[in-house]
């Protein structure tokens, strides 16, 4: 985008985020609920095309830009994101890097606009890090697929018309190479969804099993028209997935920072502002460095994506440290914040329970960690 028109969309996307969503934030997090008439807001901002290309109705936005608009996403809570955030990401992302040509006119569109939502179906009960192992079953019938298994912990799925779903096509192979992925409408009959679970945090956000009893997809369905690339898929989208998240917890910290200084500079103690103390100083500066790091960090992952340079260990170490640094950075602000920090009244609490998330989903911080070092000592051996 030329940044004659990329500057003043990102300008509106900040004062869209301060002026609307942020006093909404307490609401949502007791309410449970983002109220509809903000989505259909978001609709209108193109919140839920961000990335995907304009010649299928989205914004097109490159890996930098995107991370920028996730910069100032993260100054509120996540629910506010979750609302698009699998159209624009894991949601989307299978059609569009592997997905056949009629695949992609026939979804992208409609989610672009926000008309259709998308959700990701990769973990299970049994499987979760250990995503090859899963066992839901995609049987080679007359004219497509029969799917039988259980998907858990589905963002969206109560919202979703539309599901990415990878299953087992090959039974005799255990691994990676069994696994293929489907585009799944939710109207498809044997498809059923679980009860809404209650989480730690993040309320607003809508998480639930997606159960397939024998559920008939065509042939179409198959993303990309072949079977046994589903995983591939899979990880190509959790990379991108992965650089998202590192780029929203960049933002959250810089929101925490500056709700630690202004609570600083209020609150008095000992006859002076708790900013006067050093050791509460530290805590800001430590937060301060970390987040600049972050940041640093996801840029520089973002331009190799733009590139096209391979991002494998650069999405994992950007969701690794920044989800790792935000969590820091939430319990620092409610240790300045001192009691205050630990009651529901002030924004701190809410944020410290929202950003543990950030460490297990799209890949804990193990697994990143283990992807990072993979990475590392392949490179060092050749
Ligand atoms: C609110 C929420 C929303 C989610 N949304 C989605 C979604 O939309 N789509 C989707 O497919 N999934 C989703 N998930 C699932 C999420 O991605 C998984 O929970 C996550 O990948 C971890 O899997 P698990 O819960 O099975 O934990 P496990 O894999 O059982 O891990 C348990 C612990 O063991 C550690 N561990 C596992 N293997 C290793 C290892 N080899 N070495 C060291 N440590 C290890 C883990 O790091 C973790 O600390 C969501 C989860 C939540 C909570």
């Amino acid at each position: 985008m030329e940044p004659d028109v990329f500057e003043p969309l990102l300008q509106s996307v900040r004062e869209f985020v301060r002026g609307r969503l942020v006093p909404l934030e307490k609401q949502v997090d007791e309410e449970d609920r983002i109220p509809d008439e903000l989505v259909a807001e978001m609709r209108e901002m193109g919140f839920f095309g961000l990335s995907i290309p304009t010649e299928y109705g989205g914004l097109g936005l490159t890996a930098v830009e995107e991370a920028r608009v996730a910069f100032e996403l993260g100054w509120t809570s996540p629910a506010f994101r979750s609302v698009f955030g699998t159209n624009t990401g894991i949601g989307s992302q299978g059609i569009l890097i592997d997905g056949t040509d009629e695949q992609k006119r026939t979804y992208l569109p409609r989610m672009a606009s926000g008309e259709l939502i998308a959700s990701f179906c990769l973990t299970e009960p049994q499987s979760g890090s250990d995503a090859a192992s899963l066992q839901t079953r995609a049987e080679r019938v007359d004219g497509g697929y029969r799917l039988t298994g259980t998907k858990r912990y589905i963002t969206n799925a109560p919202r979703a018309g539309v599901f990415t779903v990878m299953a087992r096509t090959d039974p005799n192979q255990k691994g990676a190479s069994g696994i293929s992925a489907f585009v799944v409408d939710a109207a498809s009959s044997g498809l059923s969804l679980g009860k809404p679970e209650r989480k730690l945090g993040q309320r607003g956000t809508a998480v639930c099993d997606v159960i397939f009893d024998s559920c008939f997809v065509p042939d179409a369905a198959l993303i990309g028209g072949v079977s046994g690339k589903g995983f591939r898929t899979a990880m190509k989208v959790l990379d991108r997935g992965r650089l998202n998240i590192g780029a929203f917890c960049v933002g959250t910290a810089e929101r925490l920072i500056d709700e630690m200084v202004r609570y600083a500079d209020a609150r008095v103690q000992f006859g002076k502002p708790i900013s006067d103390f050093q050791l509460i100083q530290a805590m800001i500066a430590d937060s301060e460095v970390e987040k600049e790091a972050a940041l640093a960090l996801v840029l520089q992952s973002a331009r190799l994506r733009d590139d096209l340079q391979p991002i494998v260990k650069a999405a994992a170490m950007s969701k690794y440290y920044a989800s790792e640094m935000v969590g820091r950075v939430a319990d620092r602000a409610v240790q300045v914040f001192g009691g205050a920090g630990y009651i529901a009244e002030y924004c701190v609490e809410r944020f410290y329970r929202d950003v543990r998330l950030f460490r297990i989903y799209e890949g804990t911080s193990q697994i990143q960690q283990l992807v990072i070092a993979r990475e590392v000592l392949k490179e060092h051996r050749q």
